[in-house]
């Protein structure tokens, strides 16, 4: 395969050049392509130009290359037509390989985007080819070329010359004009999956005498996600750094420190903690991660990543036994996997993605990832919501006796400590959490997923037949919805409402709002509604906070909630539990799977002080 054969201590060769593919049959992972290509070369039916799609480093330049060879090899003796099975000796094939073919014409419209450019590669069109059978435009990032160029490109796609073939490459298919893209056959190649990565970097780092160990390939291959070209200056890093003489394995320890990765183990430990509600132990845990340097965000994506693991492996045990799967993630996550059930793996991967935007956009993201792993200790040692509710609505004396119906959690779930701090968003809940098909009277608790401002958003704020927002609450819930994280949060912790009327409010901010908020919400506003929308700021007090006020109502309703009879029950099924938080449930950003008995409940809003 590697054409290249000199020894490694000679001049060096980065591996993703050096194993660049040079025949379809080198080319990794895209065989619908191929088996495509190479009838319509077989049928002798090209197009005048194909258009390679595909995410970068997938093989797309290496393809138009392969393709160039095959349009233009004449074989060992002279002879030979275009062939799929390109002979890479003859002079075409060789020069071709070398980037020197003087029909064969590579641009880079990512630097060249200008029609001047175009014009100037378009003029050679009409020339016929030196000595090859076909003159090869490769245009390379060709969304980037301007609409100018486009418009002169597709004069000559539209009566190209019989020897002349356009190749083009992009990243992004909707950027090229669609007159373009209907003159042309359209190509896709695939993100390269992880198994074809790891069969193919094993046999590079085999040619190259290294040793990779299982584990090591398995997270290069990931870090990779798709891109043979990615994965292969992945390996090429790892063996010069990871693995220093010649014979050393490279090691999944060094490799996942190259990456950035967090220690694997501990993302283990710190998963097991939080689901067997060992908050203290996760809150350690983390602070070890982050004292090392890693980034909370990045323990996050970690946490996310072992939870779609551990679902994989629940769902489909052989998954486990694939190639490049390290010892850990095979031994620890298929006994971690069994404790699981697939609906709290399923709130899990919500509460993980929800708590991710939310380190992602507030300034103290470890904070953050702190309060995310509390909800998640809390939500884990909970039993399914719509077990629990079916239980205690079918007889709720005998849920005392009977808890164990309800899928366990890993552990015995401890007495929740009663935590009264105001954390500024977490929901501390000790009691239940209850989704579906509950009464309409019941105040619900989910600890899980409720952000804060749910419970003040009392209809679709953004509904065609609304007459447009009407207070500051849906104001507020408008930017949630619109996924204005920091807005939102600075919305509801850092401004007074001074004053509302439809189309104007006037604010008072705390130092910490940016000095931009009012021209920046009322921009987004008057977008939203289509309706203009003046925010002045007010030296007056104006009302408490959004957060203020929804501390006060919070102790309010934990008090009217506790009294209810279902809350009641649980409490008495759960001795040691209490009431902590009283949320509006979130119908729609709860998983499927919690969904068990077909009720329909996306359109229910309910009040819980109602
Ligand atoms: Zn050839």
């Amino acid at each position: 395969m590697a054409t290249d054969d000199t020894p490694s201590p000679q001049p060096y060769r980065v591996l993703a050049r050096k194993y660049r593919p040079r025949t379809f049959a080198e080319l990794i992972g895209q065989d619908a392509m191929v088996r495509t290509l190479t009838n319509a070369i077989h049928a002798d039916r090209l197009p005048h130009a194909f258009i390679l799609t595909g995410v970068r480093g997938v093989g797309k330049t290496s393809t138009a290359r392969i393709i160039a060879r095959a349009l233009n090899c004449i074989g060992e003796d002279g002879n030979g037509g275009p062939t799929p099975e390109s002979c890479g000796i003859c002079a075409h094939c060789l020069a071709i390989t070398e980037d020197r073919h003087v029909d064969v014409i590579e641009m880079d419209a990512a630097s060249r985007t200008g029609v001047n450019d175009i014009r100037e590669l378009i003029d050679g069109v009409r020339y016929r080819p030196v000595d090859a059978r076909f003159k090869i435009y490769i245009i390379d990032e060709v969304h980037m070329l301007s609409s100018s160029a486009f418009n002169a490109l597709l004069k000559t796609l539209e009566e190209p010359p019989e020897h002349v073939k356009f190749i083009f490459a992009t990243t992004e298919t909707r950027k090229v004009p669609v007159t373009v893209l209907s003159r042309c056959q359209r190509f896709d190649l695939r993100r390269v999956d992880a198994e074809t990565l790891i069969a193919h970097f094993n046999s590079v780092a085999k040619q190259e005498s290294a040793t990779v160990a299982e584990g090591a390939m398995g997270l290069i291959a990931r870090a990779a996600d798709g891109s043979v070209r990615d994965g292969l200056s992945l390996l090429d890093q790892a063996i010069a750094h990871a693995g220093n003489a010649e014979g050393d394995e490279v090691a999944e320890g060094a490799v996942r420190e190259m990456l950035g990765l967090a220690d694997g183990g501990l993302i283990y430990d710190l998963f097991a903690a939080a689901m067997q509600g060992t908050v203290d132990e996760a809150l350690t845990i983390f602070n070890q991660l982050y004292d090392a340097g890693a980034d909370p965000a990045i323990v996050l994506q970690d946490l996310l990543q072992l939870t779609h693991w551990l679902t994989r492996i629940k769902l489909s045990p052989a998954a486990a036994e694939g190639q490049g799967i390290s010892q850990m993630d095979r031994e620890r996550g298929q006994s971690l996997a069994e404790t699981l059930s697939v609906p709290t793996l399923g709130r899990t991967w919500q509460l993980l993605l929800k708590g991710l935007s939310e380190v992602q956009s507030l300034p103290s993201s470890a904070q953050a990832a702190e309060m995310v792993l509390i909800r998640l200790a809390y939500m884990a040692e909970l039993p399914s919501p719509a077990d629990l509710v079916r239980t205690l609505k079918d007889n709720p004396a005998s849920a005392a006796t009977a808890p164990q119906a309800t899928p366990a959690p890993p552990a015995a779930p401890p007495v929740p400590p009663q935590s009264s701090q105001d954390d500024g968003g977490a929901r501390m809940a000790g009691g239940m959490g209850a989704h579906d098909a509950m009464p309409q009277q019941a105040p619900i608790d989910d600890p899980d997923l409720a952000p804060p401002i749910q419970e003040m958003q009392p209809a679709p704020v953004a509904d065609e037949q609304n007459m447009g927002p009407q207070g500051f609450e849906q104001i507020v819930a408008m930017f949630e919805e619109r996924r204005e994280g920091i807005l939102h949060a600075t919305l509801i912790h850092h401004v007074h409402l001074v004053r509302f009327e439809p189309g104007h409010i006037a604010l008072r901010t705390e130092p910490e709002a940016p000095s931009d908020l009012a021209t920046r919400v009322s921009k987004f506003l008057s977008e939203w509604t289509g309706d203009q929308w003046l925010v002045s700021l007010s030296e007056e007090a104006g009302a408490p906070t959004i957060r203020e006020q929804m501390d006060a109502k919070e102790a309010a309703r934990r008090g009217r909630a506790t009294a209810h009879p279902l809350v009641q029950a649980a409490l008495e099924a759960f001795p040691g539990a209490t009431v902590e938080a009283v949320t509006e449930r979130v119908p729609e950003e709860f998983p499927d799977s919690v969904d068990e008995d077909g009720t329909d409940d996306d359109t229910e809003t309910e009040k819980a002080d109602s």
